[in-house]
């Protein structure tokens, strides 16, 4: 039994089947979130049978560092090698959006191995989809970043599941990884920090928002039109923008919570200031945030990045409509920032 991939009251019954008491699940689950253990031997609270029954039955894996990269603009990048031998890729930010403060980090991970979503300015969706990612592998990014941190005496303070992969794709483990960063046998971080990005999965965001969690919810949004969506991101030729932008209006019902429209902007397709005054009347009576993202370019892509004056131009008519707008800080161009593209390389390696 894998015990990082057990809920809080899953360990319990685990160890119920093992004829232990409920408290044992409590001290394993310090063990291993805030220890950051993972050998039976040490967990000196466990009677020595237990630690002898656990070592026969049950494993505490860990996801293997196999490259980590230092920006010069304060981002790292982790690829981790997965026990199947794949491999995804984890950022670690010290802004997000504004500064989070002395010693605190936020960190973007991955929940599945590639993406099936193919938008064409991604270089995760380039190779497709590979698997899911199981709960215990979205959440031991957190911990593994958490455990390099420990030294410096950081704290990862908020989670953007932002990554590689599409994270309402795999849903039920997204969820389950939310659960338990959140949880506070977990890693205890408020939900209220946790964002859960989509390219619009219109049923799932139902589902989400039918959970009533305090969950932060990005939008990749990327275009104001439907002819240009499906262009760049075959999802809408499923789900047009008025669907999508209804779900929306429901989780904003449901939990109360900002939704954040993320636009990605690239020169001549979706930059121009007709397009900006068409995604305010989209947006209009919902309380939103717009965070423009300058495009990283990709080896292969066509596309190129919006001019600064562009960009300016674009945010000036969005916050000009009382919507707060945003662009994304360049943090991180030196060490292949795009999402995937670090795995992309790997690859190619
Ligand atoms: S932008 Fe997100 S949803 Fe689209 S292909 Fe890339 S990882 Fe998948």
């Amino acid at each position: 039994m894998n015990l990082k991939d057990l809920t809080p009251d899953e360990l319990v019954a685990f160890v119920r089947e093992l004829g232990e008491p409920a408290f044992r699940a409590r001290q394993l689950l310090r063990w291993i979130y805030t220890a950051r253990e993972t050998d039976f031997e040490r967990m000196t609270n466990l009677s020595l049978k237990l630690r002898s029954r656990l070592r026969e039955k049950a494993e505490i894996p860990e996801l293997q560092l196999k490259e980590e990269l230092h920006s010069e603009q304060e981002t790292t990048k982790y690829l981790f090698t997965l026990p199947d031998g794949e491999v995804i890729e984890s950022v670690r930010m010290h802004y997000l959006g504004e500064d989070l403060g002395p010693g605190r980090v936020a960190v973007c991970i991955s929940t599945q191995v590639g993406c099936a979503m193919a938008c064409d300015f991604c270089a995760s969706g380039k190779l497709g989809l590979r698997r899911n990612l199981a709960t215990w592998e979205i959440v031991d990014q957190v911990l593994q970043i958490q455990k390099r941190l420990d030294e410096q005496g950081e704290r990862v303070a908020n989670v953007v599941f932002m990554g590689i992969g599409e994270p309402l794709h795999n849903y039920r483990n997204t969820l389950r990884a939310v659960r338990m960063i959140n949880s506070p046998e977990g890693l205890g971080i408020g939900m209220r920090h946790l964002t859960v990005s989509t390219s619009g999965l219109v049923p799932r965001i139902r589902d989400l928002a039918a959970e009533k969690l305090p969950l932060r919810l990005a939008i990749s949004l990327h275009a104001t039109n439907d002819a240009l969506r499906e262009k760049i991101m075959p999802v809408n030729r499923k789900w047009k923008l008025t669907a999508l932008l209804e779900a929306c209006r429901e989780y904003q019902e449901a939990t109360g919570r900002r939704v954040t429209f993320e636009y990605v902007l690239l020169d001549g397709i979706n930059d121009s200031v007709e397009e900006a005054h068409e995604l305010v009347r989209l947006l209009s009576g919902m309380h939103s945030l717009v965070n423009l993202i300058p495009w990283n370019p990709i080896e292969g892509v066509r596309y190129k990045r919006s001019r600064p004056a562009r960009v300016r131009a674009f945010q000036e008519v969005v916050e000009q409509s009382g919507i707060k707008c945003t662009v994304r800080q360049e943090k991180g161009g030196d060490i292949a920032a795009a999402c995937g593209q670090l795995r992309l390389s790997d690859l190619k390696r």
